[in-house]
């Protein structure tokens, strides 16, 4: 990890989820697993954050927010989508309000899948996410700044789903 020149400092997000991988998520933070030893600091401030963790899929409400949230993270950032709802939309997949994982919202860099992902693999996908970074960060350093905006671009807002009809 030598060529990392600052301390990635992440920003979690829980969208539409059972809170199973949020609390995974947050065990990754805790003395036993201790994301910290990779110079990993947790914010609460996008604009402060490099990488961004989203677990739970997206819904319409917490869309918006999960695009607001990635739009005020500055440039080079990284995406990792944590756990299969994130991923997919996995067991809430065919809910009536959920549109699906984390990447109908925003780009996505690193998926994590399972169930609840185990803390070791989402320290994994954050050591993934620490090299995107860092090519990313390259990427800007020789101007390549086009290419990188295209990459990290918004995705078109998907169409609002609509609420399927109760049956009598
Ligand atoms: S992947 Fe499983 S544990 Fe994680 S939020 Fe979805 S249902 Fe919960």
């Amino acid at each position: 990890m030598s060529y990392m020149k600052k301390s990635p400092w992440i920003i979690h997000y829980d969208g539409s989820s059972c809170n199973g991988c949020d609390i995974e998520t947050l065990a990754c933070l805790t003395p036993l697993y201790d994301a910290e030893r990779f110079g990993v600091i947790n914010t609460g401030n996008p604009k402060h954050a490099d990488i961004f963790l989203v677990t739970g899929a997206v819904n319409a409400q917490n869309l918006p927010v999960v695009r607001q949230i990635y739009s005020q993270m500055p440039e080079p950032k990284a995406v990792v989508a944590i756990g299969i709802c994130a991923c997919s939309g996995g067991v809430f997949r065919e809910c009536y309000n959920i549109m699906g994982g984390v990447d109908k919202a925003i780009p996505v860099d690193v998926y994590v899948p399972g169930c609840a992902a185990r803390p070791e693999a989402i320290i994994d996908g954050i050591v993934q996410a620490l090299d995107i970074l860092e090519k990313k960060r390259e990427a800007l350093r020789s101007g390549k700044v086009e290419e990188l905006e295209s990459k990290d671009s918004l995705p078109p807002m998907p169409e609002k789903t609509k609420r399927k009809e109760a049956t009598p």
